[in-house]
């Protein structure tokens, strides 16, 4: 497929400098990267993504699609309540797939969240706990997603999947966290955790990057992600693929093309007004790959995630949460429940709606054993496979409890009822059955209750490790590291 807005202009970062003076080639580049990533493949605690694997007993390994949206609040969808914004492709996957309404993420914030999804283990087993800082410090200091952890990307890809991400990365800026060493074979994005949406060359940022080669153009950044999916997938129609489509919409900057803020006139405040817009020209990418696996004939064959990496922020993004309480940054269910969406016709129920909490931490068990592979092998992994539980063969609640980890400030969900724990304040108890707004403490009155979550949380967080950095400035009650 051509790409009529954008033209390799360079290479980026130290590996770049140094081949700089060379005539660069996309193909040679693809392929000295591909044999970095082959050898740096590291799978701590995961023997299983260097084995082959069997294939599933549907005969089918399907693709994977992982969606992930950022910043998107938990009614900011159509199939969520969202009354002012129109969500029509992302809703048509919740009406043909399953909603879940307990889906959690690991952490409030982008860089935490991301490193738990793509290695299937909480963060803080590792000391990726907080968030990075600025691309500055990303780029001087040691942080970035630890090279002793195994990624989804490295598991697929040893079962024979072509890998690719497209969009946010903030998993690391360096060279050494590129993610074509992390597993994926092909990369087009950003190395930081924001960027604007119209200035590829936005120096006060990572520049838009196809491997390591800055690439250059003035297209909507959100509709060039949205056409590059498309393009990986027609390329990829003949084996199966991974691609971690990660848009940074509807994360600040508030920026959208005329058009799509034409489609809400009738939003009165801007930013609300803008963010609509974003999130429209979002759902219409999510509607061109899904009439691009359909032309292919693979969408039956597609498992397809759709997830917010953590809340919504209000002030600034103009998000909505509602009926949680707070938002990114913070503990409360605002800042950790997110819309999360799984779709796979072949072998999954259709138009369902499940309650029972689930985790960003499912994805990758669910998607390496829909590959075929061992999760047996995969001792330290966190999630489970969600599949069991959704096609009625496992009756049983995917996770009894979670946990959440952010220097003073934590949390635990079992069964309906949540601690948190937002420094400098007492331990707070709430029952979700009754309560899911958390505006009423119980903590008082269920002593017992609240000694067991401790109790629990303690031991999980046992298993845990100091953060690996931390964050250089504090924000109200919680530990927040900056967004970008
Ligand atoms: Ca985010």
């Amino acid at each position: 497929m051509s790409k009529p807005d954008s033209h390799i202009e360079g290479v980026y970062g130290p590996e770049g400098a140094r081949q700089a003076n060379r005539r660069t080639d996309s193909t040679r580049i693809g392929r000295r990267d591909f044999l970095i990533a082959l050898a740096s493949a590291t799978a701590a605690g995961c023997a299983g993504v260097h084995r082959a694997a069997p294939w599933t007993s549907s005969g089918v390994r399907p693709n994977i699609l992982l969606i992930f949206v950022d910043d998107l609040g938990y009614a900011d969808l159509g199939c969520q309540g969202a009354g002012d914004l129109k969500t029509p492709y992302i809703d048509s996957l919740a009406r043909t797939g399953i909603r879940f309404t307990s889906g959690y993420v690991t952490a409030p914030l982008c860089s935490p969240s991301r490193a738990a999804l793509m290695t299937g283990r909480y963060q803080q087993r590792f000391g990726h706990e907080y968030n990075t800082g600025n691309i500055q410090r990303q780029q001087t200091e040691d942080i970035g997603l630890p090279l002793s952890q195994a990624t989804l990307a490295d598991a697929l890809k040893n079962h024979g999947y072509a890998t690719g991400v497209i969009g946010k990365w903030h998993l690391g800026a360096q060279d050494k966290f590129h993610p074509q060493r992390r597993g994926f074979d092909e990369f087009f994005g950003f190395l930081g955790g924001g960027h604007s949406y119209f200035e590829w060359d936005d120096s006060r940022r990572t520049p838009i990057l196809r491997g390591i080669e800055i690439v250059r153009g003035d297209e909507y950044l959100t509709d060039a992600f949205s056409r590059e999916a498309v393009d990986f997938v027609h390329r990829h129609k003949d084996r199966p693929f991974f691609l971690y489509l990660s848009y940074n919409a509807v994360h600040t900057p508030m920026q959208a093309p005329q058009e799509y803020l034409d489609r809400f006139p009738g939003i009165p405040d801007p930013t609300r007004r803008t963010m609509a817009a974003m999130l429209s020209a979002l759902d219409d990418g999510v509607g061109r790959v899904l009439q691009a696996l359909q032309e292919d004939g693979t969408e039956k064959d597609t498992l397809i995630f759709c997830i917010s990496d953590n809340g919504g922020t209000a002030g600034p993004n103009a998000s909505v949460n509602q009926p949680l309480r707070s938002g990114k940054g913070h503990m409360y269910e605002g800042g950790i429940r997110v819309p999360f969406i799984v779709r796979w016709p072949r072998m999954l129920p259709a138009g369902i709606v499940v309650d029972s909490p689930v985790s960003t931490l499912d994805v990758f068990p669910t998607a390496f054993a829909a590959a075929g592979g061992a999760l047996d092998e995969c001792s330290s992994l966190d999630g489970v496979d969600l599949s069991p539980y959704l096609k009625g063969d496992v009756m049983p609640p995917p996770h009894q409890s979670l946990f959440w980890r952010m220097g003073a400030n934590s949390a635990a969900r079992k069964g309906d009822w949540k601690l948190v724990k937002a420094a400098p304040g007492k331990p707070e108890l709430y029952d979700l059955s009754a309560d899911i707004a958390e505006a009423h403490d119980v903590a008082q009155a269920r002593p017992d209750i609240l000694r067991e979550l401790e109790g629990e949380y303690s031991r999980w967080n046992a298993a845990n490790v100091e953060p690996a950095w931390h964050v250089l400035r504090l924000s109200g009650a919680g530990a927040r590291g900056t967004a970008r």
